[in-house]
Order: structure tokens, then sequence, then C-alpha cells
């Protein structure tokens, strides 16, 4: 049997059996992959620890004709702090269902990895989980290759003036002239093109204080929510897990 070590990330897992689990691990090397950790619903188990969700650890893995099995793992970073907040948690299972439902099995991307791994040490660490949401989104996107034109009209090609408008169904801006050609798209502000051309252009680092009117948020949620559900033909089942927590927080009853 042959055996391979590889680093990864725990993007989810289930209940196989009694006592196993099947984790979903999103890895440099080898991509999204499924891997059972046998025996680690039991106490004491040795990877137990390493198959928590979002656990960033070294793997070695050996090979099975049906499913590969996890024979040790070495945590690297556990990333404990995004589990003991309730909104940190709920933004970091987002993040990961996002990934894990736009991106096929065993299909290698390391900068897909390297900012994966990136925006999870930023969910430790930022308390704006609201803006790192906005930029993950676009950025992840771009990286796999369904980014929105948000430079240029998408239905003439010309820069676009005072009035813009969003189309998810044409994949782009509008300006003016062109926004009948989609009766659903949105009216949107020039601020806010221009903002998401800054989560588009610039790294966290350079976004992470970046102030963003109200109104902004909005539609940046609103036409970012649109555009996601049209390319991933399935709900997403931890967006109203977040809407429930920002309510417990804003005091609003579920
Ligand atoms: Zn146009």
């Amino acid at each position: 049997m042959a055996l391979y070590r590889t680093d990864a990330i725990v993007l989810g897992h289930r209940n196989l059996g009694e006592a196993d689990k099947i984790l979903t691990l999103f890895s440099p090397e080898k991509g999204k992959i499924h891997a059972v950790a046998k025996g680690v619903r039991r106490p004491r188990n040795p990877i137990l620890a390493g198959s928590q969700l979002f656990t960033y650890s070294n793997f070695l893995i050996i090979e099975g004709r049906n499913l590969d099995n996890i024979s040790q793992c070495e945590i690297k970073e556990s990333f404990y702090k995004i589990r003991q907040n309730l909104e940190h948690m709920a933004y970091g299972l987002y993040f990961a269902e996002l990934l894990r439902v736009s991106t096929p099995m065993e299909d290698k991307n390391r900068e897909l990895f390297r900012f994966f791994l990136k925006t999870m040490y930023l969910l430790q660490e930022w308390n704006n989980t609201e803006l790192l949401s906005r930029i993950y989104e676009i950025k992840l996107m771009a990286i796999q290759g369904f980014a929105p034109e948000i430079f240029r009209c998408v239905g003439c090609g010309e820069k676009v003036g005072n009035k813009v408008y969003f189309s998810t169904l044409m994949g782009g801006i509008l300006c003016l002239n062109c926004h009948e050609k989609d009766r659903k798209s949105i009216n949107i502000t020039p601020e806010t093109i221009s903002v998401l051309r800054k989560m588009l252009m610039m790294t966290y680092e350079e976004l992470e204080g970046l102030h963003v009117k109200e109104y902004i948020k909005e539609q940046l949620k609103n036409i970012s929510s649109i555009f996601i559900s049209h390319h991933i033909d399935r709900k997403l089942k931890t967006v109203q897990f977040i809407k429930d927590i920002s309510n417990l927080k804003t005091g609003k009853s579920l």
C-alpha cells in the first residue's frame, strides 16, 4: 500500500460507522480530498485533535482502494480561536463551505491553498469579519476564475459613468446605455464599485483598516450573494447561520 505525506486543512467531516469519520481535507499537493480517520470518535485517539474543523496539519495517509486512511497527523495550527468564538466559527464554516462547493475533487491549486490558509489566520485576528468575508468572496471568485467584470461595461466594453448597474446574468457591471440588456440588473453606486475594485486588487493587509459606509456594505453583500448563488447552484447551508449570529449580536429575535 502506498503512503503519502501532505499538509492539509480540515474543511469538514461526517461520521462513518460507529467510531470513524470521513474528513474533507484541502491540501496544496492534492487539492480537495476525502480521507477516513479511523476510531477518531473514541477518546484519546491520536488523530482526534487533528480531525477538528479548520485544523491545519501534516498528515501521513495510506492510499486505499476506495478511500484513503489517515495514519498519523502532526498539528501545525489548530485555529482553536476560531472555534471558540461563535461569530468567527460561523464565518469559518462559511469560508470552508464556499471553498468546498466551488472546488472539484483532487484539483491541485497551491495558490488557492495559500490564500485559504491566510484567510483562516486572519479570521483568528480580525474583528471585522464582515469586511474579511467580502474580500474573501471576491478574491476566491477571482482565483476560481469566475470573478465579475468590474472595470468596464460588459455590454459595450466602455468605461461606466456615474450610473452603474450590476448584472449577475451578464457577469459584471453595465453602463446606463446597456443596463436594459439585463432587466434584472441592479443599480449600484460608483462608490460601491470602487470599493469592490479595491477588494479585488489590494492585499488583505492593505485593506485591513478600510472603512466602508453602511449603504455600500449592504450593496456589496447583496450583489455578492446573488452572484455567488448564480455560480454555485446549491443553497449554502452556512449563510443562514451567519444571519442568525448577527441577529443575536444586534439583539433581533431569530
Ligand atoms: Zn455599456
